[in-house]
């Protein structure tokens, strides 16, 4: 298990407090509950509520 890994186990989503997960690529990490992205910056998380973005790499219930 990695440094990062250990870190997302204590990390919460600044914003409904769900679980957050690495996301595939890597460069930032995810809430499943809300579907926020935070984005990595050179290895540091930004978890400013307003710099999370929405996620992408998910459909659009219509
Ligand atoms: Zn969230």
């Amino acid at each position: 298990m990695t440094v990062q890994q250990e870190l997302f186990e204590i990390l919460a989503c600044p914003v409904c407090r769900g679980a957050l997960e690495m996301a595939p690529d890597r460069e930032s990490v995810l809430c499943r509950a809300c579907s926020l992205r935070y984005l990595m910056n050179g290895g540091s998380l930004d978890m400013r509520p307003g710099h999370a973005v929405p996620r992408e790499n998910q459909e659009e219930g219509r």
